[in-house]
């Protein structure tokens, strides 16, 4: 695959990371419980990659931060956590928008504990109805799960507001940043946020390996019981290489953020600008701004976005259709679904995420062949009107 721009489904590994990452495999693969030097140098660089992400982060003390798998079950722990200590409450709210590792979990919570769940709906731009947050908002409410940024549009919530209307019921507040953190600027530590949720892979980091926010002092019940690992909040033996590398993804975001989002906002603006030129009834979805830089989620209207990733891949273009972090899946996008956007919802838009690694003949390329490729399509098949476009169901699929 020559161009890829799908970087919010997952980035390549800088090779920083990499160099970082390979003696932990072979020369320093102690287990940093161990009570030896080997053991004992494989802990001292979790205390780095620790450090290393509390820089970025913002975190006022790095134990704030324990290791976890990733993304999905960073976002779990934080939730099943709070229902833990604060029995008394049983309701959790969070947006129609959030990524499955925050719906599929708080879907399963009501059918099986009965606990009320309140999605708070976006408008037609992807914009959290603030006044149905505030109506939500009770002393009921265990915790707010609310994400930092939208997966598939971009758009950006504006969280340490959000945190602070739900101090004022004394919830806990948890965000979903794994696609905010790397791509904006966070101070934690100025925020009433209390537990947020990261992940190595967004950020050319490794796969598996992520990270959990917990404040100092909020309440907190460990997910995965076992061994005493992490100060007794997540048991089992530490993924050290990707560990050390998450750290060093870390560490290298926060060197480059500046320049990394001036350089992909160029991009995907000149692709946005290019499309729109070129291509008739055309439309970029999410905030206008309020949006993640390196984002754009184009609806084309009258064809199916995941026939245009078919054919872009077939010219060696890797990008995104409707949304899909579940391989495989074939339900439509319920983030453009929320959206409420004619055409949209049913046949879905289609996502170019940026990175630092994007290049402009990148975009020249995707300027080169769309037109062509939405042209055949709308040609093969006959352009209903809005009233009458249909739902086809095997649409979206866009991974992250
Ligand atoms: N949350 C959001 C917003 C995501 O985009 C993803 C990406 O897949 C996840 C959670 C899951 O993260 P992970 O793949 O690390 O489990």
């Amino acid at each position: 695959m020559s161009i890829y721009l799908d970087n919010n489904a997952t980035t390549r590994v800088d090779s920083e990371v990499l160099q970082a990452m390979l003696p932990f495999f072979a020369d320093q693969f102690g287990n940093p419980s161990s009570m030896h030097d080997i053991g004992a140098a494989a802990g001292a660089a979790m205390k780095t990659a620790r450090q290393q992400l509390q820089a970025l982060i913002g975190a006022k003390f790095d134990h704030e931060i324990i290791f976890t798998s990733g993304g999905t079950e960073s976002n779990n722990t934080a939730i099943l956590s709070a229902l833990e200590v604060m029995p008394e409450r049983s309701e959790i709210v969070t947006s129609a928008v959030e990524h499955p590792a925050v719906l599929t979990l708080c879907g399963q919570l009501e059918k099986t504990r009965g606990i009320k769940v309140h999605r708070i709906p976006v408008d037609q731009h992807g914009r959290l109805d603030l006044d149905a947050y505030r109506a939500a908002l009770t002393h009921r409410v265990a915790i707010v799960s609310i994400m930092w940024a939208n997966n598939e549009t971009g758009t950006i919530f504006p969280v340490a507001r959000l945190s602070e209307m739900a101090k004022e019921v004394g919830a806990i507040f948890h965000t979903d940043a794994v696609q905010a953190i790397g791509k904006l600027p966070v101070d934690l530590k100025s925020t009433a946020i209390d537990m947020l949720s990261l992940s190595g892979h967004k950020f050319h980091g490794p796969k598996g390996v992520g990270a959990l926010y917990i404040k100092s002092g909020v309440p907190f019940h460990a997910l995965i019981k076992g061994g005493r690992q992490q100060r007794n909040r997540r048991a089992g033996t530490e993924n050290t290489p990707g560990i050390v590398g998450l750290g060093k993804a870390a560490e290298l975001a926060l060197e480059r953020m500046d320049e990394e989002n001036t350089w992909v906002k160029s991009l995907r603006d000149r692709l946005e600008k290019g499309l729109l030129e070129r291509v008739p009834k055309a439309f970029v979805t999410g905030d206008p701004l309020a949006r993640l830089p390196n984002t754009t989620n184009v609806v084309f209207e009258g064809i199916g976005s995941e026939a245009v990733q078919f054919l872009l891949n077939r010219h060696g273009i890797a990008c995104a259709f409707g949304s899909a972090c579940s391989s495989g899946s074939s339900r439509q996008s319920h983030v453009l679904e929320a959206m409420n956007l004619p055409d949209a919802a049913a046949l879905g838009a289609v996502r170019f995420s940026f990175s630092h690694f994007s290049r402009e003949e990148d975009v020249d390329q995707v300027l080169e062949v769309i037109p062509g490729i939405v042209k055949k399509l709308r040609g093969s098949f006959p352009f209903p009107a809005v009233g009458e476009r249909r739902r086809i169901d095997n649409s979206t699929a866009a991974a992250g």
